[in-house]
């Protein structure tokens, strides 16, 4: 089969011929049809730091996808709940079950956890094998919105985590793909206001088509004094930080109401200073890392929205590419004028 493949350090990666993966007894075979390119293959593909220090290739990419399935392990048959044919994704998040995180029902914090297309063998190829446990039936959510679940679970995640989304004011701060999921979930999830911001303004656009009420932009607004004067000067409700810029953080904070809550899924590449007296314990702030997905509550909320067309990310998904041509949807993502960008692998 083709796969897309990390063969060693420095940049890149390879179209490859490379032999099907194995199915074990309680994995299932799925055919790729769609898969999304997301930030972590940039920086997989530019080697960073990060990747240098995590990953051991030769590893085949990608960690966002949808496909059909090819053939079940024993056990995954008998399991009953997959067959030859369904159309599926699944959670990349590869997680042990046995640590005191998963047996507390917080799976997405496994002190094990194995990301396909970082620490094993991802989706950028005609197939790949998972779990059984980690894939779910689309039932009419099309494939290529399947593709890109995990990113909108993370999304889904940041803005229904941790208070009541229903009536509040709701402030995303940082537009890239995830970012502008986010508002398209708080709108769906019944926010009276939403505000987004970027510097960018093709990714203020797509918030806007997300259904962003107001978008700010930093180089002409002063973003927290407009959020002051549009919430009557409260604040926002729930600031989700999706930048992971080191000034985001500040702003996060300060656009947030007293007692207000911000859940910070931006991964900022440096250490950061913050005022925790001032700009947190004072303000009664309660701040929420987000990893992942919850498994697999986010997974359900998501999969109600997206069938009750309450939630359509398709405005986010702004490119679509071959297999082959990997180098040029890197390319988009790195110039920064794309939102979502699809592979098409074998629609
Ligand atoms: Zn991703
Ligand atoms: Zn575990």
């Amino acid at each position: 089969m083709r796969a897309l493949v990390k063969t060693g350090p420095g940049v890149g990666m390879e179209l490859q011929e490379v032999p099907l993966p194995t199915v074990g007894p309680s994995d299932v075979l799925i055919r790729v049809q769609y898969a999304g390119v997301c930030g972590t293959d940039l920086h997989i593909w530019e080697w960073d730091s990060w990747a240098a220090g995590r990953m051991l290739p030769p590893t085949v990419i990608g960690h966002e996808f949808a496909g059909v399935i090819e053939q079940l392990g024993p056990e995954a048959e008998a399991a009953g709940l997959l067959a030859v044919g369904d159309q599926v994704t699944a959670e990349g998040h590869i997680i042990c079950g046995h640590c005191r995180q998963c047996r507390t029902g917080h799976g997405h914090l496994c002190r094990r956890t194995q990301i396909i297309g970082v620490d094993r063998d991802g989706a950028f190829a005609d197939y790949i094998s998972m779990p059984a446990t980690n894939v779910m039936t689309l039932d009419g959510i099309p494939p290529e919105i399947g593709a890109i679940m995990d990113p909108l679970g993370n999304a889904v995640h940041t803005v229904l985590e941790g208070g009541d989304v229903p009536g509040e004011t709701v402030f995303v701060l940082g537009c890239g793909p995830i970012g502008c999921f986010a508002v398209g979930v708080a709108r769906a999830a019944g926010a009276s206001l939403v505000i987004a911001s970027d510097l960018n303004p093709t990714r203020l656009a797509i918030a806007s088509a997300m259904g962003a009420h107001v978008t700010l932009n930093p180089t002409s607004d002063d973003v927290v004094v407009r959020i002051r004067e549009l919430t009557q000067e409260d604040g926002a409700d729930l600031v989700c930080e999706m930048s992971g810029h080191p000034a985001g953080h500040a702003q996060a904070f300060a656009a947030a109401r007293l007692g207000g809550r911000v859940n910070l899924l931006g991964t900022p590449s440096q250490k950061t200073t913050v005022d925790f007296a001032r700009e947190i314990i004072f303000r009664g702030l309660t701040l929420y890392g987000v990893t992942g997905r919850k498994m697999y509550s986010t997974w359900h909320q998501m999969q109600r929205f997206l069938r009750a067309d309450q939630l359509d990310p398709r405005p986010v998904m702004t490119h679509r590419f071959p297999l082959e041509s990997i180098e040029e949807a890197i390319a988009v993502i790195k110039d920064g004028t794309a939102g979502k960008v699809i592979l098409e692998v074998v629609p």
